[in-house]
């Protein structure tokens, strides 16, 4: 499965993180004001939320198990 780190000390709660993931990843805790990562299963490594951080908070790391490059024909 992929994994997400967020820094929550460098978080600023801008938001851009959750409003570029399209298949909602991300939850808000309105407490903290800062993005929850609630469904990291459904993580498609398209990099939208790590390229959105204006403070380079997300890190998302692929999970390449199963996958072989170059593809076997
Ligand atoms: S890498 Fe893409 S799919 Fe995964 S959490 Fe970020 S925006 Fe969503
Ligand atoms: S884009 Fe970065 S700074 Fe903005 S809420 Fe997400 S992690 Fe925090």
């Amino acid at each position: 499965m992929n994994r997400i780190e967020l820094d929550f000390e460098a978080c600023t709660g801008c938001g851009a993180c959750f409003d570029s993931c399209f298949v909602n990843v991300f939850r808000w805790d309105d407490g903290a004001g800062k993005p929850v990562i609630a469904y990291v299963e459904d993580c498609v490594e398209c990099n939208k939320c790590e390229l959105a951080c204006p403070v380079e908070a997300i890190r998302v790391i692929p999970d390449y198990a199963g996958v072989y490059w170059p593809p076997v024909i």
